[in-house]
């Protein structure tokens, strides 16, 4: 006789289910339910409040904004927004990317916190019937059935979750779950550091542009974000706990020594508790998809910090896989050379991004960690200072990317 006094497994049934309610999760979400794709985004934390996310919204993805008719509304929520980026290499300072040339509306990196991009997403996609967040429901494994994904098995505080779909988009991040569970091969591409995030406050007098500080063995990041700096330490890889071994006072120092205007508040890390380790992965898949799922965003590659740019590409591959998938799902189920055409749109974009910050990570940030000596300007930095106008190239690589993608979906709902 069958078992029938296991715990009730809750079904769900729906054309699309994203698991992981990051950028590429909530932006595919969005694009997918508002030209009229039933979907479902399964998402393991209960809010979107967490602190390792990068702040950064592109002018490209600020121009996707704006081709949905959202982009003032966004911006109106509070923000900061940088034209350029510096960088300081021992005590020389450089304009490493002026935006103001770019051919997009807006000529800057809007930073605000990610929660509240991801909100403004949520509450836009809430308009359409055709979406559902589920949070705190956390995707264990994937189902299969004749070699085809199906759907997903989740946790949730109310017990097990089944969603039953016609395609899954694994969305969930550099330690993906669901590339695992799919079988998906991953390449290791290596990175050479880890970074340590932490808040110091700001004061007046400051600078307000980002900064990159380069010297002596010590990179650290600094991102304005109005009444505080967000800071990112970058150490070797494995690092921590060397660092932890010399003791906080010993790490105070070395923020002192590359930011000296944050003399009088390093005191503010008073413990390690206070100072997160992200680890940092470069990796990209072989394939990815496969009969009923795909992957995007950091679950397809993860993507170094240098730049800033995983947002945006995660963004980018959401939109390339709403603009080939939702006519399709509109009308059926895809076939896998459906899914092989958003990794073929978008495998470029990623190996051109993966092999520039590679380049970095190897020429520049493994350099500095490894010199005691005060760090000189690179050549391709010098070429900077002397030629202003070069400036606009790392611009359009940070602000825009390669292959800028453009909303092709209609909204379903319009006039409804
Ligand atoms: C130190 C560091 C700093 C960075 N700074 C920046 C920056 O300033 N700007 C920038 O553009 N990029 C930055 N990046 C890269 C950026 O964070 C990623 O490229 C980007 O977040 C990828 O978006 P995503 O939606 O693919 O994945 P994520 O943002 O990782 O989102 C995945 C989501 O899935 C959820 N999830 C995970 N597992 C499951 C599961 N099993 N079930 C359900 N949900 C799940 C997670 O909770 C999360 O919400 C940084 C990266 C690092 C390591």
């Amino acid at each position: 006789m069958p078992d029938h006094t296991g715990p009730a497994v809750q079904t769900i049934r729906t054309r699309c289910c994203i698991a992981g309610g990051g950028p590429a999760g909530m932006m595919l979400g969005f694009l997918l339910a508002r030209a009229g794709v039933e979907v479902v985004v399964l998402e393991k934390h209960g809010d979107f409040l967490r602190d390792f996310r990068g702040d950064t919204i592109h002018p490209s993805t600020l121009e996707l904004m704006h081709e949905l008719g959202l982009m003032d509304e966004l911006l109106k929520r509070p923000h900061q927004e940088a034209r350029e980026v510096r960088g300081n290499v021992g005590d020389q300072e450089v304009t490493v990317a002026n935006f103001s040339h770019l051919p997009t509306r807006c000529h800057f990196i809007a930073f605000m916190p990610q929660w509240d991009f991801l909100n403004f997403l949520a509450e836009h996609s809430r308009r359409y019937p055709t979406f559902q967040l589920v949070m705190r429901a956390e995707v264990t494994d994937l189902l299969e059935e004749a070699g085809r994904v199906v759907g997903v098995r989740a946790r949730t505080p109310n017990g097990a979750l089944e969603v039953r779909s016609d395609l899954v988009a694994g969305t969930d991040g550099r330690h993906s779950t669901v590339r695992a569970r799919g079988r998906l091969t991953v390449d290791d591409l290596g990175a050479p550091m880890d970074v340590l995030w932490m808040r110091i406050s700001r004061r007046q007098g400051d600078p307000v542009q980002p900064v990159g500080r380069f010297n002596r063995g010590k990179i650290l990041v600094l991102i304005y974000r109005g009444d505080y700096w967000q800071c990112g330490y970058v150490i070797p890889k494995g690092g921590l706990d060397e660092l932890q071994r010399k003791g906080l006072e010993a790490f105070r120092e070395d923020v002192m020594a590359i930011a000296p205007f944050l003399r009088d508040r390093v005191g503010e890390l008073a413990d390690w508790n206070g100072i997160k380790l992200l680890t940092v992965k470069v990796d990209r898949l072989r394939r990815w998809c496969r009969p009923g799922l795909l992957c995007i965003g950091d679950a397809a590659h993860a993507m170094s910090p240098i730049g800033g740019v995983g947002i945006n590409l995660a963004i980018q591959d959401a939109v390339a896989a709403a603009n080939i998938l939702a006519p399709r799902l509109v009308q059926g189920s895809v076939a896998v050379s459906d899914l092989r055409a958003v990794q073929q749109r978008r495998e470029f974009p990623t190996r051109a991004t993966q092999r520039l910050q590679i380049f970095i990570q190897d020429r520049v940030v493994s350099r500095v960690l490894a010199s005691r000596q005060p760090s000189g300007l690179p050549f391709p930095l010098k070429l900077l200072r002397w030629f202003p106008s070069l400036r606009r190239v790392p611009a359009r690589l940070i602000g825009m990317g390669f292959r800028p993608e453009h909303v092709k979906t209609v909204d379903a709902f319009d006039g409804a």
